[in-house]
């Protein structure tokens, strides 16, 4: 028998289980009982990031507070490969849209990098983790990304995990014809710069890695936004959880 899935999903910081009670906090009352008038046996899908998806149903409701109680697990957690984001901050609306979409798409982890050329001095990690949470409470994923601090590049390359492969985006390819190439890897990160692109020190010593994959993405240059979005298709699609 297959389970019916309810329509409003929430993200939860509690552990979910049979007959599991989980305490709301105020913003997510004040949407399911001032914003879409839920009221007492109603039920909500739950998911917290590990636990799969689960049918609760509203025992308690006030404007400032309720609680659910888990009814049955509706599918079970699903991760996404172990894959990271790495990229330069653009404009407010532009990252957004990058984490956004990055979390939707099936990244482990998203990192704002600080290159040379990068504009943006810091972000809102908070903000941007928010965005992540959302993403994930609409596309029906059960994962949802850990979002991190804005690092210096130079930096996260210091201490490199040398058992992960880098897909360096590199503008300089740009009508090339140097793709991705199937390996054995299960770690990766794609690395997007910013909109100067990467400084020529960067990518010199980024190709001297010995886990750096250099591609192009085609023959146009790509605004950053449009890169991250069309740099996780073709990673997905060669490498990742889309066939
Ligand atoms: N200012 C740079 C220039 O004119 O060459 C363009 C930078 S582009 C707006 C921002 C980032 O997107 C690049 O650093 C790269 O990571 C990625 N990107 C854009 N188009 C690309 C392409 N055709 N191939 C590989 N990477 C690309």
């Amino acid at each position: 028998m297959s389970v019916k899935r309810a329509k409003i999903r929430l993200f939860v910081n509690a552990g979910l289980g049979a007959a599991q009670s989980v305490p709301l906090e105020r913003a997510q009352a004040h949407y399911l009982f001032g914003v879409m008038r839920l009221v007492l046996g109603d039920q909500v899908a739950l998911f917290n990031g590990c636990d799969g998806e689960w049918t609760a149903s509203v025992t308690e409701a006030s404007k400032r507070g309720g609680v659910l109680s888990c009814v049955e697990q509706a599918c079970p957690q699903q991760n996404p490969p172990d894959l990271w984001l790495m990229f330069a901050p653009i404009k407010k609306a532009r990252t957004d849209f990058i984490v956004e979409k990055a979390a939707e798409m099936g990244a482990a982890r998203i990192m704002p990098v600080q290159t040379k050329y990068t504009n943006a001095e810091r972000i809102r990690q908070d903000r941007l983790q928010a965005h992540a949470v959302e993403a994930a409470e609409q596309c029906g994923g059960t994962f949802v990304p850990d979002v991190a601090d804005l690092q210096k590049l130079d930096a996260v390359l210091r201490d490199w995990p040398q058992d992960r492969q880098i897909m360096l985006c590199d503008e300089t390819l740009a009508g090339a014809c140097q793709t991705l190439k199937a390996q054995d890897a299960k770690k990766w990160a794609i690395l997007i710069g910013p909109e100067g692109g990467f400084a020529p020190d960067e990518l010199t010593r980024l190709r001297a890695m010995p886990c750096v994959s250099s591609v192009s993405l085609g023959p146009r240059i790509l605004r950053a936004d449009t890169a991250a979005v069309a740099a996780m298709t073709l990673w997905q699609s060669e490498l990742g959880d889309w066939n």
